[in-house]
């Protein structure tokens, strides 16, 4: 039996989401088979001679949830907490989010149970490497496109670039997104999670007859997507008053200075130590009195033991499900305003998009193209989904899941069943 001990599972939580937003689409019970379950799963051994000469094995996953409406696509996660159910649901949501945002993928996800803070660069090299040899037969620019996610980086897909071109005997940088921009990555895709979560920030603002400026924010996690939003907010004159990451939590009540907390992120790897600001513990960030929330973390970081305890006004999901359901609930309750990830979010995996047409047409963009096209983009589904929100009376996240789900279930109606 279920304990409230139990550590949380993410895959339960993505089949809860999954049920609510079918059955207010109303469903059929043959399309529920068809999309809800991933298609293709591949466990792999990972073993890496460490910097000391002995032979460590690592697990490794690849979850192709779905290749309905294009090739899979999504990130690659090193994290001591990666487990097959954690890449199962974070595969489900590629999925619903690509489709939310209407580009043609399919979801996908990857990780290696691993501690990367605790490993050499050469024995993330080697491990990387090794990783892509062990999932070759599954990736490629027309099958699965991995990409950055949690402790991955740009470095990391140049390594898997390299390791599948050499393997088939030519440079194929559509085999991933996020690679450096002398590999043909994109300009703005590094920043681009960050930027799409700011963009729909500024949708809620408009939509809720609020100002940006002025407005306070916390920010919980300050790695790619959590920093850059941070950043953002501050530059259009919003007042960021807590920032954490995973070893301390700052804050200041007139607002930090995040061009100098991400100087010295940058320098030190850690927030904590920042001058001009108080430290606090982290269940005081997620309870603190603001306008905006930005869980930029982990998973269900907001539960329902301290849901109750939230003061924002909005919530930006910059992270992948870092609600659980039952927060969910506590949240709408109380009039929360919750920007669901795969629709806020979505900006790493729509200029991951912009990168791999940019690779296939051997043809690159500006930068300021790139943000206009991802703006349109985000502004975009963010209305769509607001629509549902708005016309059917259903929970924010219910209405991205609809329009996603939806989207996903009209293509394979269309296609059919195989045989
Ligand atoms: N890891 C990011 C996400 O969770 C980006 C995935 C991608 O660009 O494929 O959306």
């Amino acid at each position: 039996m279920l304990t409230t001990t139990t550590k949380p599972n993410a895959y339960d939580v993505a089949l809860e989401n999954f049920d609510a937003a079918a059955n207010a689409l109303g469903l059929d019970n043959d399309t529920r088979e068809m999309i809800k379950y991933p298609e293709r799963i591949l466990m792999v051994s990972v073993p890496v001679r460490m910097d000391d000469g002995h032979i460590r094995r690592f697990e490794g996953y690849r979850v192709q949830h779905s290749q309905v409406r294009g090739p899979a696509k999504g990130g690659i996660r090193y994290h001591p907490q990666v487990t097959l159910d954690e890449v199962k649901a974070l595969a489900t949501w590629m999925t619903w989010k690509c489709a939310v945002v209407n580009i043609p993928f399919g979801g996908a996800k990857g990780g290696i149970t691993c501690d990367p803070k605790h490993m050499s660069q050469g024995e993330l090299e080697r491990m990387t490497r090794r990783y892509t040899s062990a999932i070759l037969p599954l990736i490629g620019p027309e099958q699965d496109i991995p990409a950055p996610d949690v402790y991955t980086n740009s470095q990391t897909m140049a390594w898997i670039m390299d390791t599948y071109s050499m393997t088939k005997g030519y440079p194929i940088p559509g085999v991933v997104t996020g690679k450096p921009i002398s590999l043909g990555g994109s300009l703005g895709r590094n920043e681009a999670t960050g930027r799409g979560v700011f963009y729909t920030i500024q949708s809620a603002c408009e939509h809720l007859h609020m100002q940006l400026k002025g407005a306070t924010v916390a920010v919980q996690g300050f790695g790619n997507a959590g920093s850059v939003a941070a950043q953002l907010l501050y530059e259009a004159g919003a007042k960021v008053i807590a920032v954490s990451d995973s070893t301390g939590c700052v804050y200041n009540k007139h607002g930090l200075d995040i061009h100098n907390l991400m100087h010295l992120k940058a320098l030190t790897g850690k927030v904590e130590g920042f001058p001009e600001a108080e430290n606090i513990g982290p269940a005081e960030l997620l309870a603190l009195e603001c306008d905006i929330l930005v869980p930029a973390a982990l998973e269900n970081a907001i539960r329902a033991d301290n849901a109750d305890a939230v003061r924002a006004r909005i919530i930006a999901e910059a992270a992948n499900g870092p609600l659980m359901p039952a927060a969910d609930r506590i949240l709408e309750s109380k009039g929360v305003f919750i920007i669901p990830d795969i629709l806020c979010n979505a900006g790493g995996v729509t200029v991951s998009y912009f990168e791999w047409v940019q690779d296939e047409q051997h043809l690159f963009w500006e930068a300021q193209d790139v943000y206009n096209r991802l703006e349109r983009v985000m502004k975009t589904a963010f209305r769509d989904v607001l629509k549902i929100h708005e016309e059917r009376n259903v929970p924010m996240r219910t209405a991205a899941n609809m329009l996603g789900i939806g989207r996903v279930a009209e293509a394979v109606q269309i296609r059919g069943i195989y045989p």
